[in-house]
C-alpha cells in the first residue's frame, strides 16, 4: 500500500498515511488531523486537505508544546499551586488569620461564651470522660454526679485552651460507701467562634489527667484534690498566657 507523504501543518514534519486513512497523527508534535479528499486537484498530495481534529481534550494539547524541560516544570508549578491552595483551604477552617476564615475569632474571654456554647462545651466534655471512661472503670460507675466546677480560658494572640474542669463521682455498683470524687480536666485546643457557635471546633478535647486507680483493677481519669490539678494542669500556663478563671 503506497505511503501519501505529506508536510504536518503545524511543525512541517513530514507526515505519512494512506488513501483509506481518515486521520493521522504527527510523530513529532503529536497533533493530529482529519484528512479530506478534493479530487478537483491534479498533484495527489494537493488532493488531501488536513485540517487538526476537534477533540475533547484538545485544552491538553499545550502539554505537546516544548520540551520535557518546561513541561516538567508546568507540571510541577501546577501540583505546587494546587498543593498551597488546599494547605491553605484546610488550614482556614482552623486559622482565624487565614484568608478563608476571616470571621472565626479566638475565644479569648468568658464574654466571647454563651449559654448554648457552654451546653455545647459540657456535652462534647460528658461524651468524652464516658468515652475515656466507661468499661475501663469496671464495676464502678459514675452515679450521675457531674458538674463543671471551673472553666479555665487561656490565651496568648495566636492560641488558646478552654479547661472545663468537671466534678465527677464514682461508685462501687454494690457499695455504695466505696465512693471516689475525681476532678477530671478536658483540654480544648485553639476554640473558635463562628457564626456565634463554637460547635465546629470542639472536636479536639482531650482529658488530660493521670489515671486514678480505685483499687488494682479498676481505674479512671482525674485527680482526687483540686490543688494538685491545678499545680500540674493549669500552672504551666502562667508564665505565656493570660489565664481567666470562672
Ligand atoms: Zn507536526
Amino acid at each position: 500500500m503506497r505511503l501519501i507523504e505529506k508536510e504536518c501543518p503545524n511543525c512541517g514534519a513530514e507526515l505519512h498515511f494512506t488513501k483509506e486513512d481518515t486521520s493521522c497523527k504527527c510523530e513529532y508534535c503529536k497533533r493530529e488531523f482529519e484528512i479530506e479528499r478534493d479530487t478537483d486537484k491534479k498533484r495527489v498530495v494537493d488532493q488531501y486537505i488536513l485540517s487538526e481534529l476537534k477533540t475533547p481534550f484538545k485544552i491538553f494539547s499545550f502539554f505537546t508544546v516544548g520540551n520535557f524541560f518546561v513541561q516538567a516544570v508546568i507540571i510541577i508549578v501546577t501540583f505546587l499551586i494546587i498543593v498551597i491552595l488546599g494547605y491553605n483551604i484546610i488550614k482556614g477552617l482552623n486559622d482565624s488569620n487565614s484568608i478563608f476564615n476571616r470571621n472565626a475569632n479566638l475565644i479569648t474571654n468568658i464574654s466571647d461564651l454563651s449559654n448554648s456554647d457552654y451546653s455545647t462545651l459540657d456535652l462534647n466534655s460528658k461524651i468524652l470522660i464516658s468515652n475515656e471512661t466507661s468499661g475501663i472503670t469496671g464495676s464502678y460507675t459514675n452515679k450521675g454526679s457531674f458538674k463543671r466546677e471551673k472553666l479555665y480560658i487561656i490565651s496568648n494572640e495566636k492560641t488558646n485552651y478552654l479547661i472545663p474542669i468537671y466534678k465527677t463521682t464514682y461508685e462501687y455498683f454494690s457499695n455504695g460507701s466505696d465512693k471516689h470524687t475525681l476532678y477530671i480536666p478536658i483540654v480544648f485546643k485553639n476554640v473558635r467562634k463562628r457564626n456565634n457557635s463554637i460547635a465546629f471546633y470542639l472536636d479536639n478535647g482531650k482529658i488530660s489527667a493521670p489515671e486514678y486507680h480505685f483499687n488494682e483493677d479498676n481505674y479512671s481519669y482525674g485527680y482526687t484534690d483540686f490543688d494538685t490539678l491545678y499545680n500540674e494542669i493549669i500552672k504551666k500556663y502562667e508564665k505565656d498566657y493570660k489565664i481567666i478563671e470562672k
